[in-house]
This record gives structure tokens, C-alpha cells and sequence, in this order.
């Protein structure tokens, strides 16, 4: 799943992009508020994370902007230890949580767990569909309890599919969300992968819709 940082500092850019990424997620940074701005206009995002202390524009202009044009992101937006106003402001602006500075990376990419789930309208933190549990908090994948082998890719694939049980997802928005605006883009790839897990998760529960894309759901009794 693709997270844009924004975030001017470039040290604490870095450390949270290592810790999206080893949870799992695809991050991309941005360090000015122009620029953030314009991604969160132009590209699709499962979750932003935007610092409010930004150049060029301000955190809190570039979310009111986001939320002026329509576009539903949740964002996580981090703020100055103590500045409630600043939270209030961000809370009232669209933001959907809040992190004050400093804070630790593991709560950082719990929120934004939750955050991604919430949004889809999953209450639980692990995801059950069928026999198959995706668990994000551990990067596990079980089918009937015994744990699965899967590559990042696999477990991207299937992490992103269970969070959007039910909804066919078209092929263009998987490939985005799974490698990224600057890999190459192979719908053959794809299917390939989605194969490859239909192998280790059982049969039934991928199904493609040919010429639409690709939907997970508990198999048919
Ligand atoms: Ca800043």
C-alpha cells in the first residue's frame, strides 16, 4: 500500500519511511508543502502522514486544500509537543488522527495500521476471510491456523486484497499499490503473483473478473 511522508526534516523522513517499509507499506517522502499538495491531488494513496511545520505551504493549507477539492485520504497529521491548538486546527481541517512530536515508530505505524483498516470499515486488526487470517501487526498470513511462507510481494498482494474483501479492485489500482508509481507495470506480473497465492491460500477465494480485476472473498460454502 503506498503512504506519502511529508515531512521537511530529512532525518526523521528517512526513519519513518524505513518503518513504513518494514511494515509493509510502500512509502514515498515529500519534503515541501507545493509538492505534497500536488501528489496528494494527483496520486492515490491508502494513507498521508504530513507534518504541519512544512515550506512553501503550510500543513494545515495543503489539507485544507486535499479536503476543499473532495479528496477522502485519511491523514495522519504530526504536530509540536504541546501545541493542542495546533491539533485542534488539524482535527478540524480533516485530519483523522494525530501524532505530537517526538513520538516512537511503533506507535507511529500502529496508527497508521489503523488508520489504513478503519478506513476500509474493518474493526479488527487482523483480517479474516474464510480460512485465511492476514495479521498486520506481524506481517502473518495463516490458512485454518497454519502460517503461510510468502514473499513481501505475496503478502502485500494479500494484505491489500483482505483489507478490500468484497470490492473488486481493478488491475491498475493493484499494480499502483503494490509497486509503486515508478515501477514498471505489468498486469502479466500480476496474474502470475495472484496465481502463485491462489496456490498457497487455496482456490476460491481470489476470483478474477476478467477486464474489471480482481476480488477476495470467503469461498462459497
Ligand atoms: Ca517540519
Amino acid at each position: 500500500m503506498r503512504v506519502l511522508v511529508v515531512e521537511d526534516e530529512p532525518r526523521i523522513a528517512g526513519d519513518i519511511a524505513a518503518a513504513l517499509d518494514a511494515a509493509g507499506f510502500l512509502p514515498e517522502t515529500v519534503g515541501d508543502g507545493e509538492a505534497a499538495w500536488f501528489k496528494g491531488d494527483t496520486e492515490d494513496y491508502a494513507l498521508i502522514v504530513l507534518d504541519l511545520g512544512l515550506p512553501k505551504m503550510d500543513g494545515l493549507a495543503v489539507l485544507k486544500r486535499w479536503r476543499a477539492t473532495g479528496r477522502q485520504v485519511p491523514v495522519l497529521v504530526l504536530t509540536a509537543r504541546g501545541a493542542w491548538a495546533e491539533r485542534v486546527e488539524g482535527i478540524d481541517a480533516g485530519a483523522d488522527d494525530y501524532l505530537p512530536k517526538p513520538f516512537r515508530m511503533e506507535e507511529l505505524v500502529a496508527r497508521v495500521r489503523a488508520l489504513v483498516r478503519r478506513s476500509a470499515g474493518i474493526g479488527t486488526a487482523a483480517i479474516e476471510v474464510g480460512p485465511v487470517l492476514v495479521d498486520p501487526r506481524q506481517m502473518r498470513v495463516s490458512v485454518n491456523g497454519v502460517a503461510q511462507q510468502l514473499s513481501p510481494l505475496e503478502y502485500r498482494l494479500v494484505a491489500y486484497l483482505a483489507l478490500h474483501k468484497g470490492r473488486v479492485i481493478p488491475v491498475h489500482e493493484l499494480i499502483e499499490q503494490l509497486y509503486g508509481d515508478d515501477d514498471a507495470r505489468d498486469a502479466n506480473a500480476l496474474e502470475a503473483l495472484i496465481m502463485r497465492l491462489r496456490r498457497k491460500l487455496g482456490t476460491g477465494l481470489i476470483e478474477t473478473r476478467r477486464g474489471f480485476g480482481y476480488l477476495m472473498q470467503e469461498p462459497e460454502a
